[in-house]
């Protein structure tokens, strides 16, 4: 007999979708995209109807029916759904757990898909005739008017106004005060200011994109001015009527980029980070679905917002590793940006001053359109950077001389001197002077990093923590010294060398929570912060006009990993710290940048220096194509972790064998591996991976489907933990 069933996604581990009978009565209500609950073993659960109802064979097998549907139309449109799905398909994911990760969680819970309306009183004519002939005695009459005549007041429902519900009653009864749009239309708020000829050129060859879905890779040196050219390109999308998604890298850069967006495009536009609540995000979310955002600025999972009408689409700095999700579900949000430019017929810009190698791969094929901005807006180039070599020159706290001579200069001259340091804390050692033992990490093989302002060694890898001792644990020797250095402790010397200047360091440690990075980064264009000491926060997309002066405190340790995108990082994080001095026309000093290495004639960090990092790119490409590497080849990471090695190393055998059965002689995916991972013990486990690398997609993701079903099937594959990594970026 013919039954009437859905396939529903639910938040299982399970890499697959979930029949339920469809009651007669609810034939019509299923579309694909509203949510349903459903009974799954003994409990209800929430899940998302991914096709439209079918008839199919029963098989015998007693279905349960679904038990209610949740919303009267699918939540966001057809191609976020493609997405979805793509997605799970593609990373090889439980659909179930990418449609919670592209959910707010609000909706994910089952609650209604209402945001908090939000309202906007104005005053209106009358009310500003009023404010003048209010008799002096009606004070809160005269509070609210005058709030409302200096700026509306936007309230969301259920927020309080501030204001005297009755006062607030009146004033709208006499007409003094209107309800308006809540969202402002879109239209110029602030002007744009004219463009350079360099701009110019760059927007019209962006603009001379054929209509519908195209990818530019826009290659603008630092300072050259592309965040102008997004701005032109969502306004023409914004009249055609169209959605723009904006992608940043990092939360830090999110107020900033919005906040440009914002002056001139009024409140059309959204945010959406982990910095905000469940709440704020679904109130985007689905402000986005019901096109009152027009403009969406946000990080990694912004990808998934349910776009109405997305016209454009820009990645900003999209080299940025932190695109990749590194746990759980770890999509690539630039690979999937496009996948939903493409599905939306959207224009995309993927922009940067040092582009990944797989887009830059993309546009030397013609895949992508590639348009260049050479020059910077203030017409100075980025300043060359010159190498102070660690073996000639001794360190005290990890500085050289020729470095604190050069903040001074730039002290006295009136610049910014910004210090960078990859690394957070005091000192990554802690070494007893007699014995040479150093700090290990009890769940890890790592050494612990000195903080010193708390008082703790801290494992930065598995976040365990314990008092420093006082004496050496192995030889009760009682000279510990911190070797190495971090953030805090070149924040203690320059403050030392440098009284009366203010010094501030920027690191995840000291910026946790709320506005406080914000809040700095103001002081630091207000000029009220001298130096700063900071990680890789500091290097991206920034503009501090007044930073004269970068010194990278050591370039080195990209120099030795064992990752091959390592040297292609060190390029881009090197050129874009650089970047950050002497953007603006009159700088108080011509710009510096000075790097310490202990390799000064390392043959990459010359060629990087002397002729700049599009000429290590090509290098590094060759390199790639050589080892059949990204972005010449295809890479999938299998990882297991286990309590001994042994059990990792069984898990990981039993898949090789699999795959090579599956292959059958085929030499299209190369097997390498078993191994154990850079870092063998983390957390308390033992960790090992297999890689899997073919020159083409097709036969590695033909592999995949069946092999995961077989793994899953591994007695041993019930014991550790295990995880599959498509398009790796950290091996
Ligand atoms: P990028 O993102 O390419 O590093 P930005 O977009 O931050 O560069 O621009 C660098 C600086 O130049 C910013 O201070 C910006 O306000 C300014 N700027 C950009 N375009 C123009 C323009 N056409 N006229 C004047 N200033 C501009
Ligand atoms: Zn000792
Ligand atoms: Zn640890």
């Amino acid at each position: 007999m013919a039954l009437d069933l859905v396939a529903v996604a639910l938040p299982t581990p399970l890499r697959r979708c979930f029949d339920y009978l469809v009651p007669p009565e609810l034939r019509a209500c299923l579309p694909p995209g509203v949510r349903v609950e459903v009974p799954f073993g003994r409990r209800q659960l929430i899940g998302l109807v991914v096709s439209a109802p079918r008839q199919a064979e029963g098989g015998g097998y007693q279905y349960k029916p679904v038990s209610r549907v949740l919303d009267p139309a699918p939540l966001a449109p057809p191609d976020w759904l493609k997405l979805v799905l793509w997605a799970a398909e593609y990373y090889q994911y439980p659909v179930g757990e990418v449609v919670a990760a592209a959910l707010p969680a609000p909706l994910r819970e089952g609650r209604p898909a209402l945001g908090r309306q939000a309202r906007r009183l104005g005053l209106t004519g009358a009310g500003r005739q009023a404010l003048a002939l209010l008799p002096a005695r009606a004070h809160r009459q005269r509070a609210l008017l005058s709030a409302l005549a200096a700026a509306d007041l936007q309230l969301l429902a259920g927020e309080a106004s501030g204001f005297d519900a009755a006062v607030l009653r009146k004033a709208l009864e006499q007409q003094w005060v209107e309800e308006r749009d809540a969202v402002a239309e879109p239209g110029a708020r602030t002007a744009a200011p004219p463009l350079s000829a360099a701009q110019q050129q760059a927007l019209a060859a962006l603009q001379s994109a054929p209509p519908g879905f195209s990818v530019s890779l826009l290659e603008g040196v630092t300072g050259s001015g592309k965040t102008e050219l997004y701005l032109r390109l969502a306004e023409q999308t914004l009249l055609a009527g169209r959605q723009v998604l904006v992608l940043v890298p990092e939360i830090g850069l999110t107020p900033q980029l919005s906040a440009r967006f914002a002056e001139r495009f009024g409140a059309a536009v959204a945010s959406f980070h982990s910095g905000m609540t469940e709440v704020e995000r679904n109130d985007a979310w689905l402000a986005v679905a019901a096109r009152r955002v027009q403009v969406l600025v946000g990080t990694r999972s912004a990808v998934f917002a349910p776009f109405a009408d997305l016209g454009l689409v820009v990645v900003d700095e999209e080299h940025d590793a932190s695109y990749k999700q590194q746990e759980g579900f770890r999509y690539h949000a630039r690979d999937l940006a496009l996948l939903r430019a493409k599905e939306c017929a959207a224009m995309a810009v993927l922009g940067s001053a040092t582009p990944a190698l797989e887009s830059l791969a993309h546009a030397r094929s013609g895949r992508y359109r590639h348009v260049r901005l050479e020059q910077r807006i203030s017409g100075r180039a980025p300043p060359p950077a010159q190498l102070i070599d660690l073996n000639v020159y001794p360190t005290r706290h990890g500085l050289t001389e020729p470095l604190l001579a050069a903040v001074s200069r730039h002290l006295e001259a009136g610049g910014q001197c910004l210090l960078f340091i990859n690394r957070r804390g005091y000192a990554p050692t802690l070494l007893c002077e007699v014995c040479h033992w150093t700090a290990p990490c009890r769940h890890c093989d790592a050494r612990m990093t000195l903080h010193r302002a708390r008082g703790r060694l801290v494992c930065h890898h598995c976040g365990h923590e314990e008092l420093p001792p006082r004496v050496c644990p192995s030889c009760g020797g009682a000279r510990l010294l911190p070797v190495g250095e971090g953030t805090e402790r070149i924040e203690d010397a320059l403050r030392n060398h440098f009284p009366g200047h203010r010094v501030e360091r920027f690191d995840a440690e000291r910026l946790r929570g709320g506005d406080k990075l914000e809040r700095l980064l103001d002081e630091v264009r207000a000029r009220k912060v001298e130096i700063l000491v900071g990680t890789q926060m500091l290097a991206k997309g920034h503009d501090f006009p007044a930073l004269s002066l970068v010194g990278v405190v050591n370039a080195d340790q990209a120099l030795f990993s064992a990752d091959f995108r390592a040297v292609e990082r060190l390029g881009q994080l090197l050129t874009q710290v650089a970047g950050r001095a002497g953007r603006a026309e009159q700088s108080p000093h011509p710009a510096e940048v000075l790097i310490q290495t202990r390799e000064p004639q390392n043959p990459q960090l010359r060629l990087l220096l002397g002729a700049g990092y599009g000429a290590l790119a090509e290098r590094l490409l060759a390199e790639r194509a050589e080892a059949g590497l990204p972005p010449s080849g295809h890479l999938v990471l299998l990882r297991a972790e286990a309590p001994h090695m042994t059990e990792a190393q069984v898990f990981l055998r039993g898949a090789r064998d699999l795959a090579l059965a599956m292959l059958d002689g085929a030499s299209e995916v190369q097997l390498l591996g078993p191994a154990p991972a850079p870092m063998e013990r983390r957390e308390g486990r033992y960790r090992a991976q297999l890689l899997l690398q073919a020159s083409r997609r097709a036969p590695l993701h033909r592999l995949l489907p069946g092999w995961l079903d077989q793994l899953e099937a591994l007695p041993a594959a019930r014991r550790l933990r295990w995880s599959l990594d498509v398009d790796p970026i950290d091996l």
